[in-house]
């Protein structure tokens, strides 16, 4: 049975669905206003792997993963520019033609990691009637107060009925003790208090009405909103960056309680963070790498191409839970595990039963799914699959024979855990090797008959095939045993 590690209760838990044969998840999306990088591969791969294991264990899934198209200020709290209209203003585009164009690109680089897409797809700005009725309900509850047309969430009134900070740990006399004190010309009460509403400045070109002024949602609102929404004011799962819990998470947990008056989340899940080189990923650091650059092998830091697939396989070689330290040899490290996999999979397609398994096969079926089943143990899987590719390879070098009973299993095994579990693709990958190894094969064919034509004395053949090639961009070079090439 599955158990998950619930970051609210710090343990793994069994997982239990609040309706049987469906699961509701509800991850953070992106923010749209600039190109994926390897910190959004994590939180998408992570999740795709748990949505991928609960339509393998058969539950219907409902899977939202939203778009923040607004209220995501630059500062992530309550000040600062739109990060969207500010990407608007400099481009000089209309908001959302930045939100499109962003969202297109971060379409494009989820699939080339074969992460599924969600069920359902929401964008904030696409739900403002909603969170404006949310926050209404906390208002009425006596949990927010407003504050020159902006609606803040009363943080001191809502502790005392309610453990505030309970998921990232902390309580408010901590909480007030980390934030700084007010001078008394702003708007809220105090500087831990969050907004629910925010009037907008002259300046701000996106921007609604509502009861309380001409403005934008918070942040935190539109998770809140959109999660009740599509999956009901109780829904299992809420999934997110580990730097999301404080204080995008918690406030979410506030809204709810306050509105609804219990929590939405039954299981709160958070993948760990990615550092570059020991490094937090940050703007000061000059380390983002987008995905594209990864894909071209564009950055400096990186020592050529590393393809969606490599990527992919480097996330899910650590436990989502583990912290994972990105280098260019890591990568390659990555690459050179997930090719030998591949290897064993084109082998595995060919291989031919004997009478009887003469080769060692683990229950290995049974050990993915025991892994699987921990808190989604991807590495371990990972690391079954490679005793497994011992076998395979022990089997196609003739020293060991496996029944075609067994041969059946174990196709199915690696089909089910490496192609839809994983979310390897495997026949992409063999294909592309497939195709590499015939142009390479076509390229010597052409220097072999040239080699016959010199020694025929034929020169005309010779050159022409050289010359041919050159043009095409290859170097041909003759060494004493025949020839070499590159392109
Ligand atoms: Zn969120």
């Amino acid at each position: 049975m599955l158990q998950i590690y619930n970051t609210l209760t710090r343990q793994k838990e069994y997982f239990r669905p609040i309706h049987e044969g469906h699961v509701g998840i509800y991850v953070c999306g992106p923010t749209v206003y600039g190109d994926a990088h390897l910190g959004h591969a994590r939180p998408a791969i992570t999740f795709d792997l748990l949505y991928r294991y609960l339509l393998h264990l058969g539950y219907k899934v409902r899977y939202v993963r939203n778009i923040t198209d607004v209220g995501h200020l630059e500062h992530d709290a309550d000040e600062g520019e739109d990060k969207i209209a500010k990407k608007a203003r400099l481009e000089q585009l209309e908001p959302m033609e930045v939100v499109q164009y962003y969202t297109n690109r971060y379409h494009r680089d989820m699939a080339a990691l074969n992460v599924l897409p969600p069920t359902i797809e929401p964008h904030a700005s696409g739900h403002i009637i909603e969170q404006i009725n949310f926050v209404q309900k906390i208002l009425d509850k006596g949990y927010a107060y407003i504050s020159n047309g902006s609606v803040y969430m009363d943080v001191e009134k809502y502790a005392q009925d309610f453990p505030y900070g309970k998921l990232s740990g902390r309580n408010l006399e901590e909480i007030k003790t980390e934030t700084r004190e007010l001078d008394g010309q702003d708007e809220k009460k105090h500087s831990y208090d969050f907004a629910l509403w925010k009037k907008a400045s002259p300046e701000h070109i996106m921007h609604w009405p509502s009861p309380w002024s001409e403005g934008f949602p918070g942040w935190h609102m539109e998770c809140s909103t959109m999660g009740t929404k599509y999956l009901g004011e109780e829904f299992d799962i809420h999934g997110g960056g580990l730097d999301l819990m404080f204080p995008h998470h918690e406030a979410e947990i506030a809204q709810s309680c306050a509105a609804l008056g219990h929590d939405s989340v039954h299981y709160w899940m958070h993948n760990n963070m990615i550092t570059i080189a020991g490094k937090k990923m940050g703007k000061s650091y000059n380390n983002f790498i987008t995905l594209e650059q990864f894909f071209k092998g564009e950055h400096e830091l990186l020592s050529k191409p590393f393809s969606p697939m490599t990527i992919r396989f480097f996330i899910l070689m650590a436990h989502y839970r583990s912290t994972v330290d990105f280098s260019s040899e890591a990568l390659e490290a990555a690459e050179k595990g997930l090719a030998r996999l591949t290897e064993a999979y084109n082998r595995l397609t060919k291989l031919q039963p004997g009478d009887k398994t003469t080769v060692e096969l683990s229950s290995l079926r049974q050990l993915c799914e025991e892994a699987m089943e921990d808190d989604l143990n991807s590495p371990i899987v990972i690391s079954h699959l490679f005793d497994s590719a011992r076998a395979i390879n022990t089997v196609f070098d003739g020293k060991a024979t496996i029944s075609s009973a067994d041969l059946d299993e174990l196709r199915d095994v690696w089909k089910t855990f490496v192609v839809d579990i994983l979310g390897l693709q495997m026949e992409e990958n063999a294909a592309a090797n497939g195709t590499q190894d015939a142009y390479k094969g076509a390229i010597d064919l052409l220097l072999n008959i040239r080699l016959a034509a010199k020694q025929n004395k034929d020169w005309a053949t010779s050159d022409k095939i050289r010359n041919e090639l050159t043009a095409l961009g290859f170097t041909v070079k003759d060494t004493k045993d025949g020839f070499e090439w590159s392109l």
